[in-house]
């Protein structure tokens, strides 16, 4: 099976995922897959033209988006906006840390099996704990109302309209709410329902 595929597969675990996410490149690529990182080029906020990708070692990813358009002349980090910018080590012991916090290990045990420091695990916890805590009080209030209508659907959370469920799929069983009004979509996974072994 594809090593992608095997860690979003029915055995999930930390095997695979070291096997899948064995390098810079490979966990570059699983962010992108996982819509961790954009994948698509983006517009220049300017002009809105296509950004061009400006090549250099020493940027994290190898590159940057630069409009070169001379009035504009933006230049742009290829991990604005997403949790890789704020973290200050590759993104292949981000996403290592990540496993760490989604497995609810210790921040110190996270440290030493990555091999960063103790102030870095921390760091990194914190911050995807803040994400965790925005991304449920954006969950908690959003949804009905008087003149709402909201549509319950178990699959939700499986199918590829809404990317969110992604690194979740067949691990967790789960249904989604979506609001007919505002379109947002609320959901909430079923922790003693998992999926065939
Ligand atoms: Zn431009």
């Amino acid at each position: 099976m594809e090593p992608f595929q095997l860690v979003l597969a029915r055995n999930f675990n930390i095997w695979n995922y070291a096997a899948a996410i064995c390098s810079e490149e490979r966990a570059i690529e699983a962010a992108k897959r996982w819509l961790l990182i954009p994948s698509q080029t983006p517009r220049c906020p300017s002009c809105g033209r296509p950004m061009n990708a400006e090549t250099n070692i020493n940027y994290k990813l190898g590159f940057r988006w630069r409009c070169r358009r001379a009035g504009c002349n933006v230049i742009r980090s290829p991990l604005k906006g997403t949790f890789f910018e704020r973290s200050n080590v590759s993104i292949l012991n981000t996403m290592r840390l990540l496993l760490h916090f989604f497995r609810k290990d210790k921040v110190s045990q996270a440290a030493r099996d990555v091999g960063v420091t103790r102030k870095t695990a921390i760091q990194i916890y914190h911050y995807l704990r803040e994400v965790c805590e925005v991304a449920e009080a954006h969950d908690r209030d959003m949804i009905g109302g008087d003149n709402d209508i909201v549509d319950v659907d178990e699959t939700h959370l499986y199918t590829n309209k809404y990317h969110r469920g992604r690194l979740l799929q067949r691990q967790t069983w789960s249904f989604g709410c979506i609001s007919r009004l505002t379109k947002k979509i609320h959901v909430e996974l079923i922790p003693n329902k998992i999926g065939p072994h």
